[in-house]
């Protein structure tokens, strides 16, 4: 029983550590994202690895990402 709760524990630890470590924190991605977005549209080869791979692992931030995309690139499309 101790084991699996440990089990549990270091598994939950590891995602947390996954979530903010190796990568942006939601905070840092959030700053970028503006920056992020519109190199994105203006050069489509354009890759920001921390970028990318926070936006892959956080739905939320991704959501974000999308929306703020749409904004940009409809704001793009209708200044001449
Ligand atoms: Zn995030």
């Amino acid at each position: 029983m101790n084991s699996s709760r440990k089990h549990v524990d270091l598994r939950a630890a590891r995602l947390l550590t996954l979530d903010t470590e190796p990568y942006l924190s939601c905070a840092e991605c959030f700053d970028r994202m503006d920056e992020y977005v519109e190199a994105l549209l203006a050069d489509p080869a354009y890759d920001d690895e921390r970028m990318r791979t926070h936006l892959t692992a956080c739905p939320a931030c991704a959501e974000e990402a999308q929306s703020l995309m749409l904004l940009v690139a409809e704001d793009q499309s209708t200044t001449p």
